[in-house]
C-alpha cells in the first residue's frame, strides 16, 4: 500500500512580511491539510506540519498563488532573509526591509527547479527590478557560472544552508550576530541611509562531544556604500561557494571557513570577487533586544500591535480570534524572529474594538504573559523534527514554570527575567547558544546547560554542564539564581553575572548546594 508520508513545509517571507491574503490562506491550509495550528519560525516564516504527500502539490500551489513562495526556505542555499519586523515608517527601517527583499531576490534560485518539482512545472514568477538582475548576472570578477541557469549557485548550490539578516543600529530583534552575513544600515546625521556595515561568520549549529564544531558570533568584515551591497553580498556567497568545505556537512557552514582562514584572508578573497576594498567598519551604538509587543505608532498615522505567541504556535482560541480580527479589518501582519506576530496598519478608530477582542481571548500582553515567556524560545523538536533527542516546544512551558518557581523560592521578583532557550538537539534552531540559560538536548532525558549569553544577544554562551537530567534541573538552577539574587551588581543580568563569576566558581556553588 502507499504510505502516507507527512511533510513539513516552510514559507519564505523576507522581513516576515505577510499579506492579509497569505495569512488567511495559511490559516485555512493549517485546518485543511495540516495539524490545525500555525507555527511561526525563528526566521520569520510559517511552518506547516503534518502535510500529507498526496496534498503537497495542492498546498504548494495554493501558497505560491498567494505570494508566499516556499522557494529557498530549505536546502543548501540562502534561507529566509531576516529584517526587523516592526512596520515603522522610518527611512532606516524601510531601507533595511527593502534591502532584505533585494538580497532575497538576488539569491533566489533561477532555474524553476523547485517549481517544476513541486507544482508540475507551473512557473510563477515575479518581475524583478533591473538592478537585481544586473547584480545577479554580473560576472566582472569571475563570480558567475556563465553556462548554468543558476549564475550564482551553479549546479552544486552552496556547501550548506546560508543565513542573512539586515537591521538598523540598536535593533537586535534579528539576532544579527548569529547569521552567516549580518548587514547593518549606516545613516548620515539627517537619518539618510548611506551604506552598510557587514558582519560575517555567525552560526549556531554544532555537534555534541566534537570540540571542532562550535557556535560562533559574526565578526566585522567592513563597510560598503549602499549601491554596492548586492555585489558585496554576492562576493561573500561566492567565496563560500568556492571554498566552503563540501566533504563533511558538519564543517560546511561559512563560519568554519572564516575561522580556519582568519578574517584577514577571508576579507582579501571576498575583495577579489567584489573588485574593491572594504571600507572601515563604522562604529555602532549598543544593541538592544526589541520585542515590539503591545501598541505602537507606525509613524504614518496608523498603529501596530505586537502579540506574544508561545513558541510561535498559533492554535485554538488564539487562531480563531486572530483570524477574525485580521479578516475583519483586512490587516497585513509581520512575523518576528522571536516567533511573535505583529498586526499592522491599524487605524486609530479600530484600536478599541481590537483591544476588546484581544482581551476577550486572553491575548493582551504583557499583562497575562510571564516575563520569562516573552524572551523564551524553543525549537519544534518532538514529534515534528527527526533530529530531536528530547522535548523542546512541548517541554518548555513546564521548564519556564519551574524557573519561575525557583525565582520565587530564592526571592527574585516577578519582573525579573532571563533569556531561556531550549532545543531538542545541538543543531540549535532556537539559537540556544545566545541565551542566558540555554538548554540543549544531549540525551533522551537530559540537557546540556549553557550560560553566559546576554539580554541583547551580543555574546556567545558557553557550555556549563552536561547531561543534567530533566528532573534535576532545580539542583543546578536554584544555586545559580540564589547567588545571582544575592551577589549581583546593580542591574547585572544573569548572563553577565555568570560570566563575571566564572564557571569554576559557579560549579563549586552548585556542587555544595544544600538548599537556600
Ligand atoms: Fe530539530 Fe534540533 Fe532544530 Fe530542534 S534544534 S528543530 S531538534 S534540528
Amino acid at each position: 500500500g502507499q504510505r502516507n508520508y507527512s511533510f513539513m513545509l516552510r514559507t519564505k517571507n523576507p522581513c516576515g512580511k505577510v499579506s492579509n491574503e497569505l495569512y488567511l490562506t495559511m490559516d485555512d491550509l493549517a485546518d485543511q491539510f495540516g495539524i490545525g495550528t500555525l507555527r511561526l519560525t525563528t526566521r520569520q516564516t510559517f511552518q506547516l506540519h503534518g502535510v500529507l504527500k498526496k496534498d503537497l502539490k495542492t498546498v504548494m500551489s495554493t501558497i505560491i498563488k498567494n505570494m508566499g513562495s516556499t522557494l529557498g526556505a530549505c536546502g543548501d542555499l540562502n534561507r529566509n532573509v531576516l529584517a526587523p519586523a516592526a512596520p515603522f515608517k522610518r527611512k532606516d527601517y524601510l531601507f533595511a526591509q527593502q534591502t532584505a527583499e533585494n538580497i532575497a531576490a538576488l539569491l533566489t534560485p533561477q532555474s524553476g527547479f523547485y517549481y517544476d518539482v513541486w507544482v508540475d512545472g507551473e512557473r510563477v514568477m515575479s518581475a524583478e527590478p533591473p538592478e537585481i538582475v544586473k547584480a545577479r548576472n554580473d560576472n566582472s570578477h569571475g563570480t558567475n557560472f556563465s553556462d548554468s541557469p543558476e549564475p550564482i549557485y551553479g549546479t552544486q548550490f552552496l556547501p550548506r544552508k546560508f543565513k542573512i539578516a539586515v537591521t538598523v543600529p540598536t535593533d537586535n530583534s534579528v539576532d544579527i550576530l548569529t547569521n552567516d552575513i549580518g548587514v547593518v544600515i549606516v545613516s548620515d546625521n539627517e537619518g539618510e541611509p548611506q551604506g552598510f556595515n557587514i558582519y560575517v561568520g555567525g552560526g549556531m549549529g554544532r555537534t555534541h562531544r566534537l570540540e571542532t564544531t562550535f557556535a560562533r558570533l559574526g565578526e566585522p568584515l567592513g563597510y560598503v556604500p549602499k549601491e554596492d551591497i548586492l555585489y558585496a553580498v554576492k562576493a561573500i556567497v561566492v567565496t563560500q561557494r568556492e571554498n566552503g568545505r563540501r566533504d563533511d556537512r558538519k564543517y560546511s557552514r561559512m563560519k568554519y571557513l572564516i575561522s580556519s582562514w582568519g578574517i584577514e584572508k577571508f576579507r582579501s578573497i571576498v575583495e577579489h570577487y567584489y573588485g574593491k576594498k572594504f571600507e572601515l567598519f563604522h562604529e555602532l551604538p549598543e544593541w538592544e533586544f526589541k520585542s515590539y509587543l503591545g501598541w505602537h505608532k507606525q509613524g504614518d498615522g496608523s498603529l501596530f500591535c505586537g502579540l506574544h505567541v508561545d513558541n510561535g504556535r498559533i492554535g485554538g482560541k488564539m487562531k480563531k480570534t486572530l483570524r477574525e480580527i485580521i479578516q475583519k479589518y483586512n490587516l497585513s501582519v509581520r512575523l518576528t524572529p522571536n516567533q511573535n506576530i505583529i498586526l499592522c496598519d491599524i487605524r486609530n478608530a479600530w484600536k478599541r474594538p481590537i483591544t476588546t477582542a484581544l482581551a476577550q481571548a486572553g491575548l493582551l500582553q504583557p499583562r497575562y504573559v510571564d516575563p520569562l515567556n516573552i524572551t523564551a524560545m524553543a525549537c519544534p523538536a518532538f514529534p515534528l523534527c527527526p533530529l530531536a533527542i528530547i522535548e523542546a516546544e512541548r517541554g518548555i512551558p513546564d521548564i519556564l514554570k519551574r524557573v519561575r518557581d525557583v525565582f520565587e523560592k530564592v526571592g527574585l521578583k516577578y519582573n525579573e527575567s532571563v533569556v531561556v532557550r531550549v532545543t531538542g538537539c545541538p543543531n540549535g534552531c532556537a539559537r540556544p547558544y545566545m541565551a542566558e540559560l540555554g538548554l540543549v538536548g544531549d540525551g533522551p532525558n537530559s540537557y546540556q546547560i549553557w550560560l553566559g549569553g546576554r539580554p541583547n544577544q551580543t555574546s556567545l554562551a558557553r557550555s556549563f554542564m552536561d547531561k543534567v537530567k530533566v528532573q534535576d534541573l532545580e539542583k543546578v538552577l536554584e544555586p545559580l539564581f540564589y547567588h545571582w539574587q544575592r551577589r549581583r551588581q546593580s542591574k547585572e543580568s544573569f548572563g553577565d553575572f555568570t560570566t563575571r563569576m566564572g564557571f569554576k566558581k559557579l560549579k563549586e556553588l552548585v556542587d555544595k548546594w544544600e538548599g537556600p
